[in-house]
C-alpha cells in the first residue's frame, strides 16, 4: 500500500506541538490515528476535533517511560483498526542546562522519555510489524544532534542515540519495514515551557525564526506516503534562518 489513506498511525506525544499537528494532517489525509500522551483531556479533545472533521481517531493515556503503555497503544491500534502501519515516536522533553548544574534527574528524564521511550515503542511495534510483514517507524530526533552546542549535550545525546539505533534498526529491518528519522530545527511549540527560565531566556531569539509544527507534519507525511519500496531515511527540516 502507498499513500496515507487507510493507514493506521500511532503517534506518541500527540497531545501538543508536532505530534498534534501530525495527527491532524494525517487524519485529514485519510489515516486512522491512534493518539498517545500523558494528558488525557488533550487527547480526548484532539480525537473529538478529528472526528468532527470527518476523520477517525482513538486515544490512550500513554507514558512512554512505561513499557506496558506502549504495548497498550499498539494493541489499541490493532483492536480498533486491525493493524498498525506506522509508529511515530515523537514524545520528547528538552530539559536543557549546563552540565555544571548537575541536574541529574533532568538527565535521567531525558534518557527515559527521549531514548527509552523510543526503545519501548520499538519493542511494542517490531513484533507486530514482523507478523504483519509491513510497518514503518518514524522517530523524531533533532538538529540539536547535528550541531552540538553548549547546554544541549544530554538532550542531543539522547537524540543521537535514537539516530544511531534507528540506523541499526533500518539495517536489520530487511526489505519489508521502513525506518525514518526526522530532525526538526526550531519549531513553535510548547517545548521550551519546561525549561529552566534562565535557559529559556537564552533561546528567546529563536522564537522569532521558529517554523510551525505543521511544517514538520508535512515532512512526516511525505515519508509515510511513499510507496512501500521507498524508505525516506533521514530528513532535516528547519527554519531557513537557523544557523
Ligand atoms: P511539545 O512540548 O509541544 O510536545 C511534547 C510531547 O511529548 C507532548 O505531547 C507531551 O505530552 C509528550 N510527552 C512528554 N513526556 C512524555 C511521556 N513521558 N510520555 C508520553 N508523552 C510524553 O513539544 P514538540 O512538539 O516540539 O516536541 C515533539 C518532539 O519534537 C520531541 O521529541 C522534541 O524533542 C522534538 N523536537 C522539537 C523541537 C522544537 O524546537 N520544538 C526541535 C527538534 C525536535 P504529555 O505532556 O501530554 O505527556
Amino acid at each position: 500500500m502507498s499513500g496515507i489513506q487507510g493507514k493506521v498511525v500511532a503517534i506518541t506525544g500527540a497531545s501538543s506541538g508536532i505530534g498534534e499537528a501530525v495527527a491532524v494532517l494525517l487524519a485529514e489525509r485519510g489515516a486512522k490515528v491512534v493518539l498517545g500522551a500523558r494528558r488525557p483531556d488533550r487527547l480526548a479533545a484532539l480525537a473529538a476535533r478529528i472526528e468532527r472533521a470527518g476523520g477517525e481517531a482513538a486515544w490512550a493515556r500513554t507514558d512512554v517511560t512505561r513499557r506496558a503503555d506502549l504495548s497498550g497503544l499498539v494493541e489499541l491500534a490493532r483492536e480498533r483498526y486491525g493493524k498498525l502501519d506506522v509508529l511515530v515516536s515523537n514524545a520528547g522533553v528538552g530539559l536543557i542546562s549546563p552540565l555544571d548544574d548537575l541536574r541529574v534527574e533532568d538527565w535521567e528524564e531525558m534518557i527515559d522519555v527521549n531514548l527509552k521511550g523510543v526503545l519501548y515503542g520499538i519493542a511494542a511495534a517490531l513484533p507486530v510489524f514482523r507478523e504483519q510483514g509491513f510497518g514503518h517507524f518514524v522517530n523524531t530526533v533533532s538538529t540539536a544532534g547535528l550541531r552540538i552546542v553548549p547546554l544541549q549535550s544530554v538532550y542531543a545525546g539522547t537524540k543521537n542515540a535514537v539516530r544511531t539505533i534507528s540506523e541499526g534498526l533500518r539495517q536489520e529491518a530487511g526489505d519489508s519495514l521502513r525506518v525514518t528519522v526526522v530532525s526538526p530545527g526550531f519549531v513553535r511549540t510548547d517545548f521550551a515551557d519546561h525549561m529552566d527560565p534562565a535557559v529559556k531566556a537564552r533561546l528567546a531569539d529563536m522564537k522569532d525564526i521558529a517554523i510551525p509544527p505543521e511544517a514538520v507534519a508535512r515532512t512526516i507525511a511525505f515519508a509515510i506516503e511513499q510507496p512501500d519500496g521507498v524508505d525516506v531515511g533521514d530528513i532535516v527540516v528547519r527554519p531557513t534562518a537557523q544557523a
